[in-house]
């Protein structure tokens, strides 16, 4: 990060009240945990399990230069400059405010149920080709991962790629209004979140929040294929629109899409000349990569000059991927999120792969779907059929109507449905799966399947 007087901290923060022994000490990086502290740092102490507050002797120790303070200054110690301020988030806030306003980068933002982070990094990746890059890391995209994602970016940053998520409306409103994009986009409309917002109409309104604080003259891109986002979307908006997708009436479309085990190949209707490709499987990733496309296109890039940078794209960790398993076998670990959007989307990517040797399903509770969850379980049905895959394993309890409504068109002996205690259902997998098998592994992260993919690793 570009140093901060703190003079202008406080004035970025709008501070009640300050103390610091050298008014012209700067900080060049923001942390809130007190042991990452360190010379030049500014402790923020955030209210969480836990409150930083109490760890302030710790970032003291550790050499913080500076810390926020939000409780009563009397309380505060006096040997660190403490900045007095109402509540520190909205002070973290305000601080990466004006540091974006201090660096002014052109801000990306991705929003959508599904693929925000894929798409976050396969952007970013492809910007790279020309550009000066900063990008959310990992999946810090909340009200506290998103300005922090800003304050650690680098001065010379030129484009900043930022996931925006949510769980509830006014999340993305905020986020979006916080860091004011030129280039906003909605990967997909699910159902993740459901049980908060009621209905996927409610999501995509809440989704197309991120239209709130996108630039006039801005780009706003979204996917051909959901009439929801078109029927929501404000008409009154002075801003560009793309739409992509598989349909060749989307402005930016695929075609020749080729599935292989490791990869998958298209063309963009950008481009007549290049085949693309990206080393991750599905047709749902396509999608992402065409979110990613559209943006380099906007920003000047050519297919030719970020190929390279789209096949060597660096994925974040547990997203449709493959790794060794027991007895020689590949597992697709999904295991880190699930909706009934993505499992789908995925269980028909793993289905197209061409065949090795035999194909197993294991697929796990998706959570938070609320009063719908049963009727949502039981539609995966539809995707799950017995000429595409050899041993379908269900786990918990919550999918058990997919169970009921596999019973009629799976067999089944080639069925299984366990609960509880995960022992048994590991035991009856080590004994299943043999040498050139293959598993797909997928649920919500709450229901714990990444304990299966752990225990099927070689
Ligand atoms: P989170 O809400 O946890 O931040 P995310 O939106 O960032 O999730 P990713 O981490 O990119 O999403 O992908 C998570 C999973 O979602 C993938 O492993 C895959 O199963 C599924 N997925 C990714 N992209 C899509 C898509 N375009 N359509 C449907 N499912 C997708
Ligand atoms: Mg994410």
């Amino acid at each position: 990060m570009k140093p901060i007087r703190i003079i202008d901290v406080v004035k970025a923060v709008k501070a009640i009240d300050y103390s610091s022994p050298n008014r012209f000490a700067e900080i060049t990086r923001v942390v809130f945990d007190s042991r990452e502290a360190g010379i030049d740092s500014l402790f923020v102490p955030l209210k969480g399990e836990t409150d930083g507050h109490d760890y302030i002797q710790s970032a003291i120790k550790n050499g913080a230069t500076a810390a926020l303070w939000s409780r009563p200054e009397s309380e505060a110690p006096d040997d660190i400059a403490i900045i007095l301020v109402d509540d520190t988030l909205t002070a973290l806030q305000d601080l990466a405010k004006y540091y974006l306003n201090e660096i002014k980068p052109k801000v990306v933002a991705i929003t959508g149920s599904n693929g925000k982070t894929t798409t976050k990094d396969m952007t970013a990746a492809v910007l790279n080709a020309k550009f000066n890059v900063h990008k959310t890391k990992g999946n810090y995209n909340n009200e506290i991962g998103l300005p922090f994602t800003i304050l650690e970016m680098p001065e010379e940053t030129e484009i900043l790629v930022l996931e925006m998520g949510m769980s509830g409306p006014g999340e993305i409103s905020f986020l979006s209004q916080l860091a004011t994009p030129d280039v906003a986009a909605i990967t997909i409309i699910g159902e993740s979140h459901l049980e908060h917002l009621g209905s996927r109409r409610n999501i995509a309104k809440a989704k197309l929040e991120i239209l709130e604080g996108l630039k006039a003259d801005g780009l706003f891109i979204y996917p051909i294929d959901e009439p929801l986002i078109r029927e929501e979307m404000p008409i009154d908006g002075d801003y560009h629109k793309r739409t992509f997708g598989i349909d060749h009436t989307a402005t930016v479309y695929a075609y020749g899409v080729q599935s292989g085990k490791n990869s998958t190949s298209f063309k963009v209707s950008l481009d007549d000349r290049e085949i693309l490709e990206i080393p991750i499987i599905g047709e749902y990733n396509v999608q992402n990569a065409l979110v990613a496309l559209t943006i380099a296109d906007y920003f000047g890039l050519s297919m030719l000059e970020v190929k390279a940078y789209l096949e060597h794209f660096e994925l974040t960790e547990n997203r449709s991927q493959w790794m060794d398993g027991v007895n020689g076998s590949q597992i697709l670990n999904d295991a880190y999120n699930a909706s009934p959007t993505s499992m789908t989307a995925v269980l028909e990517a793993y289905a197209a792969l061409p065949r090795e040797g035999r194909k197993f399903v294991l697929l796990g509770d998706i959570r938070e779907l609320g009063e719908k969850s049963s009727e949502l379980h039981a539609s995966l049905s539809a995707s799950v059929k017995p000429e595409d895959f050899d041993e379908v394993y269900l786990y918990g309890e919550e999918i058990a109507p997919l169970y009921q409504a596999l019973e009629g068109s799976f067999p089944a002996d080639r069925l299984h449905h366990f609960k509880g205690e995960k022992a048994p259902l590991i035991e009856a997998l080590r004994e299943k799966i043999t040498h050139t098998d293959q598993i797909l592994i997928k649920s919500s992260f709450g229901t714990d399947l990444l304990s299966v993919v752990k225990a099927l690793k070689e």
